[in-house]
């Protein structure tokens, strides 16, 4: 879809969803009525602004109210099929029928054809994605799925070899136990087993992590983003420019105190709403941090995407006003192997925000001045705004020191 036809289309469904909601989700027309509006007045998705922001909190709140969805769910509660439990805990209103379009587009990004069979490593029980959203999805895209669910490694890896399975749904972390257990029990990753997509989610992925396994398996692995309420968020093609936000959810980044839309670049708090009858959440605030961007990805898919998801918002802190996050120190550590370890130190001087990162050496490194300046230039790259960096002797930070410490105080 072309960028006009595609706001037309969020808009249109957009208008349909609140007109449902309004009607059929208690708590949709509770949150409309307490900013006192009508359905009407929301005709386009920049209209969503003038509603309040649903958090998880929330969800638990009103679940405690109003039991059990907290007038959240769209149907008659025995038109269900099934209903989910989350941590929290949190009750989810499953699938009348699934019709959810977000994780069978990630699928066929990632790779995935008709005929795959696949290995489903993540959890069956209470929590909803692994049966209603991989499994459904990976039905919708025509694979085969294998319900394996956790754990069990060396059965996992007979499975894999007996079914000649090429396909894997889990985590990356789980792929790599698969990987040592197989080399454990003498095959050959490549020769023996089957292995040719993978689909990884629910954790950071390591990108070093990434690719050993990607090589030693002669496979392709790309992640999705979502989550229990929503759903698919995300998801990346072949290019790996990011995450594809799908067709069937609109997602606004939001400045997470005033709840406005921020322009695409902009760090932000990642706000959703879904267009799904059972579970029609409006304006979820998921406290993940993310980026948009709207340039053309090489794929040829027009979607607008998520640059990564950056950390949680509870987690960030706020430097002369922009965003600084725990992986941002990761990923300075990574951009220097010289560096063995650092710390962001946040404090105030004369009503002005200071940053420092304090940095451990390897023994053996290049000169010092040099690599400051290469570190402080990686800082603006990383995190938008400026800092300086303090070199201390090995062992200074402590093992378990947070990433980032905030020394400011607010008198
Ligand atoms: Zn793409």
């Amino acid at each position: 879809m072309a960028r006009e036809k595609r706001t037309e289309y969020l808009d249109r469904r957009l208008r349909g969803i609140i007109q449902y909601a309004y009607k059929h989700s208690r708590a949709t027309k509770d949150k409309l009525d307490s900013v006192g509006l009508k359905p009407r007045a929301i005709q386009t998705v920049k209209d969503l602004e003038r509603l309040p922001i649903t958090k998880k909190a929330d969800l638990i709140e009103l679940q405690g109210k109003n039991p059990p969805f907290g007038g959240f769910e769209g149907v008659p509660i025995d038109e269900l099929r099934r209903i989910y439990v989350s941590p929290g805990p949190l009750y989810e209103p499953g699938e009348s029928e699934y019709d959810e379009l977000g994780w069978a587009q990630c699928f066929y990004a990632t790779g995935f054809r008709p005929g795959d069979r696949v290995i489903n490593t993540f959890s069956y029980h209470m929590v909803p994605f692994a049966m209603q959203m991989v499994d459904n999805s990976l039905h919708t895209v025509g694979c085969i799925t294998i319900p394996t669910g956790v754990g069990n490694t060396e059965q996992q890896v007979n499975v894999l070899r007996n079914l000649k399975a090429n396909g894997f749904c889990g985590t990356l972390s789980f792929l790599f136990n698969i990987s040592e257990k197989a080399e454990e029990m003498g095959l050959d990753l490549k020769k023996d087993l089957n292995l040719r997509v993978g689909f990884v989610a629910t954790e950071m992925v390591s990108e070093s992590l990434r690719s050993k396994l990607e090589e030693k398996f002669g496979m392709i692995i790309r992640q999705g983003y979502g989550t229990a309420d929503i759903r698919c968020l995300g998801y990346e093609c072949m290019k790996k420019t990011g995450m594809h936000v799908p067709d069937d959810k609109i997602v606004e980044i939001v400045d997470p105190e005033t709840g406005k839309q921020l322009p695409p670049g902009k760090v932000g708090e990642i706000v959703a709403t879904t267009f799904d009858k059972a579970y029609p959440l409006v304006r979820f605030g998921t406290g993940d941090l993310s980026i948009l961007t709207e340039t053309a990805c090489p794929c040829g898919r027009t979607s607008p995407r998520l640059v990564k998801i950056l950390g949680r918002v509870d987690q960030a802190t706020k430097v002369r006003g922009l965003f600084v996050l725990p992986g941002h120190v990761d990923e300075l550590v990574s951009k220097h192997p010289h560096m063995a370890k650092c710390q962001i130190v946040v404090t105030r001087r004369e009503h002005n925000d200071m940053m420092t990162v304090r940095a451990e050496l390897q023994e053996e490194g290049p000169q010092p001045e040099k690599l400051k300046e290469e570190i402080e230039r990686s800082i603006r790259d990383v995190m938008k705004v400026r800092g300086n960096v303090q070199f201390v002797p090995r062992g200074t930070i402590p093992e378990a020191a947070k990433k980032i410490d905030d020394q400011r105080t607010w008198e």
